[in-house]
């Protein structure tokens, strides 16, 4: 336990003092995406530079404190916050800065997707994200990162140039492909286990400002019928076309049909990575499939597109997630899936397939730390609902389909996506790359005193 005096001392070095339980400010700041996570930092620091990073890592490890790190605070499992120790908190350090000659942006690690894309697009310009703005760009980089435009330039770690750290013994360090190339490798997917990162260098592409996007909702009773037809229109699919069909709640709001509003619906979502004429034709086949509730297929801002999913994302629900990698979604999977959500609890629920492939396969497994390349969908079992009460039904819910679809998946987990209860699952997230990981976590820190993530064990011998 740590006296007030050396709290004291060490909040005085800060750019702005350590918010405490009963502070103001204090239960916003320990609060992440996941309102089932409720933990209680003994002290948060704020941090808005570099060198607030280093004094944290320093006095968390001079004091054997727990440290978290909090990015966008989206992990589902809750990783940005801890019971007793020190979070550091990023969301200060917000800078993007685009270099339009190069064709690169520097965004500084607590950034929002949605704060580096506003910025991007001013330009033209994109790397490939996820798809709720509000996601740090830390953690979802850390852990991969796909989204609409993955099919088409690779995962957001395949856009990666260089990242800055503060590591565990409080160094400010560099990783590339020439400068600590090891380190550079393991944060390719390795997650947040080799240090706090301070900012990430990406490559862009040309993008928007509008692209060719499709947003279309059958009734539930039609999903069997949508997803062999959402196989078939994806299989042989451009890199460009990039279509998730979710299985969701459809929002009390216009323009929706008041009769569908708060009904269970099947959504076809998809997003074209290229020209506006490529895009029309290749969605050419959604204009005349099937009896939509509601059909908008359309030139869209690629920033519209990449918030349109906010609102069924809000901050504060509660959450359980479980996912699967499939090679294939053949017509038992399907049936399997149609059936089981037919009874759908979860008012914020998205279940369904997320598009994979393209670009991302062509990248070899031991290239970077990401090793699943060869999947053609992700299955998202993403539960969502407001009442604690229906904790149980919706956990419950959540892992029978997980379960009953396992025997459709191709293994492997996917780091981003894993929930408190997926520990046992880590390391075949990182599949071959395991024991590759766990030499360059026992250099860099191998004492785990970075281990609130998809913890990395160091090799004790090393
Ligand atoms: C609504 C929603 C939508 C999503 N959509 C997508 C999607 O489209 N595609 C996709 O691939 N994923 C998606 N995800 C998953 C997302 O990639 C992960 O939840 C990711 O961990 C979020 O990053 P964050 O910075 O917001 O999280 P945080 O909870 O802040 O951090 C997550 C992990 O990263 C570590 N970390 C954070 N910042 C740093 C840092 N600076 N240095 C070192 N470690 C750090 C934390 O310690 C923690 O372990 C989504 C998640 C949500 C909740």
């Amino acid at each position: 336990m740590l006296d007030q005096i050396t709290i004291q001392e060490f909040s005085q070095t800060l750019s702005q003092p350590l918010i405490m339980p009963l502070e103001p400010g204090y239960d916003e700041a320990r609060s992440v995406w996941n309102g089932m996570v409720d933990k209680r930092p003994a002290m948060i620091a704020k941090c808005t530079n570099v060198d607030d990073i280093k004094k944290c890592v320093n006095f968390a490890q001079s004091h054997n404190l727990l440290v978290s790190i909090k990015g966008g605070g989206h992990n589902v499992a809750g990783k940005a916050v801890c019971h007793d120790g020190l979070m550091i908190h990023l969301s200060q350090m917000n800078a993007v800065i685009v270099d339009p000659v190069k064709r690169t942006v520097r965004v500084e690690s607590g950034a929002t997707i949605g704060e580096l894309d506003k910025e991007t697009q001013k330009f033209g310009l994109a790397t490939p994200v996820g798809i709720v703005s509000k996601t740090g760009i830390a953690g979802l980089t850390l852990g991969g990162g796909n989204g609409y435009l993955a099919r088409k330039h690779g995962l957001t770690i395949d856009n990666l140039l260089s990242v800055e750290l503060v590591t565990a013994n409080g160094d400010f360090i560099s990783a590339n492909e020439t400068e600590n190339p090891d380190l550079f490798w393991a944060i390719r997917g390795g997650g947040g286990n080799f240090g706090v990162v301070t900012s990430f260098e990406f490559k862009l592409h040309e993008i928007g400002p509008e692209i060719m996007a499709a947003q279309i909702f059958y009734p539930i009773e039609d999903a069997k019928k949508v997803f062999t037809f959402y196989r078939d229109f994806t299989s042989n699919a451009a890199d460009e076309l990039a279509g998730y069909a979710l299985i969701v709640r459809i929002p009390p709001a216009d323009p929706f049909p008041e009769a569908f509003q708060g009904k269970t619906a099947i959504a076809l979502l998809v997003g074209y990575a290229g020209s506006l004429d490529a895009g029309k034709a290749a969605l050419a086949p959604l204009e005349n499939f099937g009896n939509p509730i509601l059909r908008v297929i359309m030139p869209m801002p690629y920033l519209a597109l990449q918030t349109s999913f906010d609102q069924s994302a809000p901050n504060g629900i509660r959450n359980y997630w479980k996912a699967h990698y499939m090679d294939d979604l053949t017509d038992e999977a399907i049936d399997v899936l149609v059936n089981h959500t037919r009874h759908f609890p979860g008012a914020f629920s998205a279940v369904g397939l997320e598009p994979f492939g393209g670009a991302i396969t062509r990248v070899e497994e031991n290239a970077t730390a990401f090793p699943q390349r060869s999947a053609s969908y992700i299955l998202g079992i993403f539960s969502g609902w407001i009442e604690p009460e229906n904790d149980e039904k919706n956990i419950n819910w959540t892992r029978e389909l997980y379960n009953k679809m396992t025997p459709f998946a191709s293994g492997g987990a996917y780091s981003n996506y894993l929930d408190h209860d997926d520990s046992d699952k880590v390391s075949a997230s990182f599949g071959s790359n395991y024991s590759r990981l766990q030499d360059v976590k026992s250099k860099y820190d191998p004492n785990n005193f970075f281990k609130l993530n998809q913890n990395i064990i160091p090799k004790p011998d090393l």
